[in-house]
């Protein structure tokens, strides 16, 4: 079965249709990333799926159970810009997010070691988030949003302001991660996505006009330097 399954997923802002009747099936363990150009609407397809905002019509099921409260922790979220408690050090930030998630004292302050390792902040567990750099705050947001080990993480557009540093450092985490868990991420930068991701999802304008892996747009579009056309207004990264 399927992890997710989206059926002509749609959103209308007044006269604006930010998404439009997307079709998309995920299998557990793929990493997606979802790529298009600025206003194509990757933030909205993310939030509708992680149930931050109501598609105007349109379902989403996660193994095969309707979008409601109880899947909400099958889902892990990382927003554009995430915000943090920044006098807070990344410790208390990770404790204080898995009490929310309602894990108790013990589990959430083990939780949060294990993660702090994974996500390769054990040496900045006593720092301000203040004084963290942009790839650590990244990380940091990673690690708060798997800290009750969901099922699938959404990132949107993870890297996006990040110094090359910050960027390597937060797209080799993603490589390790997806060998627990799947993700999607939104990107409009072609090369990011070819870096993780073993599916790509074109988004365009509100609708997805290809998807495939890098190998096979390559072969379709027959091109050593991808130019994706994108229907009529061809987009080039
Ligand atoms: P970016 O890379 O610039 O963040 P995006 O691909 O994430 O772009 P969205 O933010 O989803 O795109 O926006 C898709 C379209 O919907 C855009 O035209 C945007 O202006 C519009 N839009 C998004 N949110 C709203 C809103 N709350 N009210 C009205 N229009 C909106």
């Amino acid at each position: 079965m399927s992890l997710l399954t989206v059926n002509e997923l749609t959103k209308r802002y007044d006269d604006k249709l930010a998404v439009d009747h997307i079709n998309i099936q995920f299998d557990p363990g793929k990493c997606v990333a979802l790529i298009g150009p600025n206003g194509a609407g990757k933030t909205t397809t993310l939030r509708m799926l992680s149930g931050l905002i109501k598609p105007t019509s349109g379902k989403v099921s996660f193994e095969g159970m309707g979008q409601h409260d109880d899947i909400r922790r099958l889902i892990g979220y990382l927003p554009q810009y995430p915000i943090f408690h920044t006098w807070m050090t990344g410790k208390e930030f990770l404790i204080y997010v898995g009490r929310l998630a309602f894990l108790s004292k013990e589990e959430a302050t083990k939780r949060t070691n294990e993660l702090l390792k994974l996500v390769g902040l054990e040496d900045a567990v006593n720092k301000r988030i203040g004084k963290y750099s942009g790839g650590m705050k990244q990380r940091l947001g990673i690690a708060q949003a798997i800290i009750h080990h969901p099922k699938i993480l959404m990132l949107d557009e993870p890297v996006a302001s990040l110094d090359p540093i910050g960027r390597r450092d937060v797209l080799s985490l993603l490589e390790t991660l997806k060998q627990e868990m799947t993700i999607l991420f939104s990107t409009h930068i072609l090369s990011d996505a070819d870096e993780v991701s073993d599916e790509l999802l074109l988004l365009h304008d509100g609708k997805i006009v290809e998807s495939g892996s890098m190998d096979d747009l390559r072969q379709k579009y027959q091109t050593s330097e991808i130019e994706l056309a994108f229907q009529d207004d061809p987009v080039t990264y």
